[in-house]
């Protein structure tokens, strides 16, 4: 008889991923299914990063390297700091890893003692509060609901300071939301933050290319905090590499350090290859991404259309990242054929058994009344989903 550990008893599985695994085995059994779950860019790799990679094994970059990345991949990501970001990191405060999740769980667990309390804003991505609690943190939930665009504000993040916070986690662009916080937004958190420098900040910014309303904004950039904070990136979204497996991050000297201690003991450095290629994408101008964020930004247009089209369904309008967080809770209580929907999870299932489209339940990022749709999939597919949710929909009384 073997007897799982305690923690690994109370981590949940990955909602989004096991949406999609769910959905891939409904196709294998021979179903129709289109799944909106996963959220990975439909584009393929750029050939020019895929040309990098032949090159790195032709060249016989196929040996263990050093933990933190190759010396000139963390220039090439420092450069790409001040170029993108206006942020001054230096190598040796860069550290590579296999995505962007390894090195969020690296931080967590540099800083994270038994107890410590760590904020994280609801809507939150899935894996934020069971990376958590793996290093036994206590995660304090406070949530911003759709009426604010999903966005904390100062006052909100202060009310849930105690002496026993250690850390405060958050993306913009979000997943789930696809909210975007504004530079005089984040200067309302870090106005805060600076009175408490024992808070270490997790900034994840994967999705910073995939922003529809402008610039993108660090909140490394203020001085007052930026020896607080970690600037989490990575090539999955902007540079359609989720395979490819790399994340990084721009910290603190003394947090630089610690995570390439971790690492050393868990994964080593990431895959050579994918470390020479990410030199490529991180050298590119993102000009080059200009086609793709141009069709992202065409797919939520249509997606946000067809939402609004629907009676009872209240959607945000999100200014990045590729996902809508629609409200559905007007559902609630209402039942078809012997199916009544009670909450999000329901709605997830109703939708995937009655429409065949496959999505993820708010309730796996904090919010019980929402819903998140992907919608990076090509055009047809989304008129088709969206035609297929209105008609289930409509069948709920
Ligand atoms: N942060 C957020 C907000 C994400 O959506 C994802 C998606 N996977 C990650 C981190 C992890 O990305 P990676 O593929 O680099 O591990
Ligand atoms: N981050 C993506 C998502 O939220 C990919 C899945 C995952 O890594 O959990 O769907």
């Amino acid at each position: 008889m073997i007897h799982l550990s305690d923690r690994l008893m109370a981590m949940e599985e990955s909602a989004t991923i096991a949406m999609s695994r769910k959905s891939r085995e409904l196709k294998a059994e021979g179903k129709d299914i289109i799944s909106l779950s996963l959220g990975e860019p439909d584009f393929f790799t750029p050939q020019f990063i895929k040309d990098a990679a032949v090159e790195a094994m032709d060249n016989n970059f196929t040996m263990y390297t050093p933990v933190q990345g190759y010396d000139d991949l963390r220039e090439s990501i420092s450069k790409k700091f001040k170029r993108d970001n206006g942020l001054d990191y230096t190598k040796d405060q860069i550290v590579t890893s296999t995505g962007a999740k390894q090195s969020i769980a690296n931080v967590v667990l540099s800083i994270i003692n038994p107890g410590d309390e760590v904020i994280v804003p609801a809507p939150y991505w899935v894996s934020y509060l069971e990376i958590v609690k793996v290093a036994e943190g206590i995660p304090v939930v406070i949530k911003a609901g759709i009426d604010r665009d999903f966005k904390i504000s100062g006052k909100q993040l202060e009310a849930a300071i105690t002496p026993k916070t250690k850390m405060l986690i958050f993306s913009t662009p979000c997943n789930p939301t696809g909210s975007v916080y504004t530079k005089e937004e984040l200067k309302e958190l870090a106005d805060v933050l600076k009175k408490y420098p024992q808070i270490v900040v997790i900034s994840d910014e994967i999705y910073e290319h995939i922003n529809f309303m402008g610039k993108h904004e660090s909140l490394a950039q203020f001085p007052e905090v930026y020896n607080q904070v970690v600037t989490v990136n990575g090539v999955s979204k902007a540079w359609a590499m989720t395979g490819w497996r790399l994340g990084y991050i721009g910290a603190p000297k003394a947090i630089a350090d610690a995570c390439t201690k971790v690492q050393g003991q868990f994964t080593s450095g990431t895959c050579s290859i994918t470390q020479k290629a990410t030199i490529a994408a991180m050298e590119a101008d993102p000009i080059v991404l200009k086609e793709m964020i141009t069709a992202f930004n065409k797919r939520r247009v249509l997606v946000l259309n067809a939402l609004n089209n629907m009676k009872g369904v209240k959607a945000n309008v999100p200014a990045g990242a590729f996902y809508v967080f629609p409200d559905v809770s007007s559902f609630f209580g209402k039942s078809y054929n012997g199916t009544t929907v009670h909450n999000a999870d329901d709605m997830c299932l109703y939708l995937l058994d009655e429409a065949l489209v496959a999505l993820v339940t708010g309730d796996a990022f904090g919010d019980q009344n929402c819903i998140r749709i992907s919608y990076a999939a090509s055009d047809e597919t989304l008129i088709e989903a969206m035609k297929r949710i209105k008609t289930a929909l409509e069948k709920l009384n």
